[in-house]
């Protein structure tokens, strides 16, 4: 998945520009800066990749789902959907707002189970949060009808699935807004960094806006600028957004390089008798940032996770007890550990997470192993690492469970 992998002269070309004007903000300085607007190229480009209107770059993913969230009016008491296994930002950026996170189950696509979701909603819902997690998709369809019924807004984490689509639209692209992250791991990396894409014009001005302090940016002296509504500070830096220009130059490259080797990797674990895949929506397509695969137990996963370990395969996650992923390792959320008060929206609203019943999820975790998929092996060292996996797994399976 890491863009870091392949920095070159691209990214030194696009920092120097940056760096010889000396203008390392994004707005402003129109006489200095020698014509280089790297966030504002980065904007045009990324929309048009992702078929989109408008795209708000920004400072990070958490910010960019905070900067979508707010935009479209969430505040505090409003709640929002979101699936047990996902990255810590999701509820971080909706408990910001003072808005309050609802999770709920995820099913064998590793994302939002569409029927799990339904039961979820009150009166105060305002939106369902899918997130594409390890570069495959949510049920769009069955979300955005779930979205239509009830007047809910849809909201797309593809942090981690940049380039997959859905009946042929980017992801991201299919829901009111779409979240991207440029953090050092992703598929293309500013560093630091994430958008906000979408269709709406109002959210669209809400998000320049709200990353900004609320500034209107009309005209250019940016002091007499008004301010409509309150706002804060998520801007991306030049330099940032420098080094992320170079790399979504790259990124149809490093898609079909993951494609590559993604499916050497499934080759071999397709032998496996007792290894299976997890469910891509019918109609969607992976970004193949990762192979994610099913064992029949959660022990046997266990095993099979330290068995490629030990092996010497690096890369395979086991998130049932990744204290980052899964809701089993979110003390600090259960117990709502916080330096200060927590909203009272949220500490009334809030359901209990340490009796709340997750074991549709826990079921499908406990089983699931997510398989890195890099860029900068060769062909030979992809091949191997596949046969090496097979052989691993198939170790434990034959004698755990006689296959
Ligand atoms: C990385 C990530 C984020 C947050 O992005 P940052 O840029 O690290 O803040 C949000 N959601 C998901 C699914 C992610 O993987």
């Amino acid at each position: 998945m890491p863009g870091f992998e392949a920095f070159g002269e691209e990214e030194r070309k696009h920092v120097n520009d940056v760096l010889e004007s000396g203008v390392l903000m994004r707005y402003g300085f129109d006489g200095m800066r020698n014509g280089h607007w790297k966030a504002k190229d980065f904007e045009t480009t990324f929309a048009q990749r992702m078929q989109s209107e408008h795209c708000q770059l920004v400072s990070s993913g958490t910010s960019a789902l905070t900067v979508a969230l707010a935009s479209a009016g969430i505040g505090a008491g409003d709640e929002v959907i979101m699936p047990t296994f996902t990255f810590v930002a999701s509820f971080e950026s909706i408990m910001m707002l003072g808005a309050v996170p609802v999770l709920v189950d995820i099913d064998d696509t590793l994302t939002l189970d569409p029927a799990a979701v339904e039961a979820a909603i009150t009166s105060k819902t305002r939106c369902v949060m899918p997130v594409h997690m390890c570069g495959s998709l949510a049920d769009l369809d069955a979300l955005q009808a779930i979205c239509n019924k009830h007047n809910l807004i849809l909201l797309e984490d593809a942090c981690q699935a940049i380039g997959g689509t859905y009946k042929g639209k980017p992801l991201g692209s299919y829901g009111d807004l779409g979240c991207f992250s440029f953090d050092y791991v992703k598929t293309i990396t500013c560093g630091e960094g994430g958008a906000v894409i979408t269709n709406n014009k109002q959210y669209a001005i809400n998000a320049d806006q709200y990353q900004d302090h609320g500034h209107d940016h009309v005209g250019n002296d940016r002091g007499a600028e008004t301010h409509p509504t309150l706002g804060y500070n998520f801007r991306i830096s030049e330099l940032n957004a420098a080094v992320g220009l170079a790399q979504l130059g790259k990124l149809d490259t490093f898609l079909a390089k993951q494609k590559e080797h993604y499916t050497i990797f499934r080759n071999a674990l397709s032998e496996v008798n007792g290894v299976t895949f997890r469910r891509v929506p019918e109609g969607g397509e992976e970004n193949y940032s990762f192979l994610n695969i099913f064992l029949p137990t959660t022990e046997l996963a266990q095993k099979a996770h330290k068995a490629l370990g030990e092996a010497g395969i690096d890369g395979c996650f086991y998130w049932y007890t990744n204290n980052w992923h899964y809701i089993n390792g979110w003390e600090h959320l259960k117990d709502l550990k916080s330096l200060g008060n927590v909203p009272t929206e949220i500490r009334n609203q809030m359901q209990d997470l340490n009796t709340a019943d997750f074991s549709a999820s826990d079921a499908w975790m406990g089983r699931t192993i997510s398989i890195l998929v890099k860029m900068g092996w060769s062909k030979e060292e992809v091949q191997q690492r596949g046969a090496t996996m097979a052989e691993a797994i198939s170790g434990v399976l034959k004698k755990e469970y006689s296959l």
